[in-house]
């Protein structure tokens, strides 16, 4: 790690005007990082991947603006604060009932101890879990632009089938960000040219030629809340998360299903995402597509979990994973199927 500044920021307006002040795409170095519960931001400093010359402590702020850290969740909606405790979330009696796919990914996250310190835009924001990225001594276009992609003909197991292009094939690797997806969330801003909204489903860039620019955030930019409108499909809702070990363990598959049935089993609203084959959050719409208006049976399940993979380009090491999503949003289906 190298000498830094440390400032806690006073309030919402401190801490985006001292950022903006510098540019401050993920790319660059020096930077100036927000620091909430520090639970990726940290390793990537020790392991100097990441050196910025700045810190800025976000911790306090709810002291000033308490909805940061606020979960409001029930029939009407659910709000999660940037800065809410991922545990908070995860053990929210409203969350729990109506949004049951947010406690699912949550529950599959981390480990309890990082959840009572991780937040909620944090998770959302975690960097991806490329061996490349996080090894200072190797090339990576995501964290040196123009220096390569070690990862295209070389460890390439847990990267992406999806949205990946010739500068970057990693994986994005949260499970929150998946779920939030498939209730339609809205993420809000707030920065030095004012307050914005935008879809998630709008937050994470894919690579292209700038891997290293992961979300549409502007320098400066600070996410304060997550909100979640009420859908017919909310409640019917679930996650399936493929992991190489029981726990403490980032996805190699998963999927996201939310859906609204009529009372005959017929798919009236069909929402699902995949985790860990993409190099962002994932819509599947040729699933959802192949949902619709068809009655939820068995051979459905498997038929639409075939189409998972629609788009896939597999790199060698990771082509296990075309199957392997395939069977795991078919999983998802059934079990959410047989929600009560
Ligand atoms: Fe870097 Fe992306 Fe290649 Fe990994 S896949 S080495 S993050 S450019």
């Amino acid at each position: 790690m190298q000498p830094f500044t440390y400032r806690q920021a006073a309030d919402v307006q401190d801490a985006v005007t001292t950022r903006a002040r510098h540019r401050s795409d993920l790319s660059e170095q020096p930077a100036v990082d927000f620091l909430a519960g520090g639970i990726d931001l940290l390793p990537l400093m020790t392991e100097r991947v990441r050196l910025p010359v700045e810190v800025i402590d976000l911790s306090r702020l709810p002291d000033a603006h308490p909805d940061l850290a606020a979960v409001h969740a029930g029939p009407d909606g659910a709000r999660l604060g940037a800065l809410a405790r991922l545990s908070d979330v995860a053990g929210h009696a409203g969350v729990r009932q109506h949004y049951p796919v947010l406690v699912e990914a949550l529950l599959a996250s981390a480990s309890p101890q990082v959840r009572n310190l991780a937040t909620v835009a944090g998770n959302v924001l975690q960097r991806t879990r490329c061996g490349y990225f996080r090894d200072a001594s190797t090339p990576c276009n995501k964290r040196q632009p123009g220096s390569g992609c070690p990862a295209l003909i070389g460890q390439n197991r847990d990267h992406a089938l999806l949205g990946a292009s010739e500068h970057c094939i990693a994986t994005y690797a949260g499970d929150l960000a998946n779920a939030l997806l498939v209730l339609d969330a809205v993420a809000h801003t707030t920065g030095p040219d004012g307050d914005r909204t935008m879809p998630l489903q709008e937050l994470h860039r894919r690579p292209g030629d700038t891997p290293e620019l992961e979300t549409q955030l502007h320098p400066g930019e600070l996410i304060t809340l997550f909100e979640v409108a009420p859908g017919p499909s909310t409640r019917r809702s679930h996650y399936v998360k493929v992991r190489e070990r029981a726990s403490f363990q980032w996805a190699i598959a998963a999927a996201a299903v939310a859906l609204d049935l009529t009372e005959q089993g017929t798919v009236r609203q069909a929402r699902v995402a995949v985790g860990g084959v993409a190099t962002t959050p994932w819509r599947t719409t040729a699933v959802e597509q192949a949902l619709l208006g068809q009655p939820l049976t068995d051979r459905l399940c498997r038929e639409a979990g075939l189409l998972a993979a629609d788009g896939a380009v597999p790199r060698g090491g990771n082509a296990y994973k075309v199957e392997l999503i395939g069977r795991t949003v078919t999983r998802a289906l059934q079990e959410t199927a047989a929600l009560p």
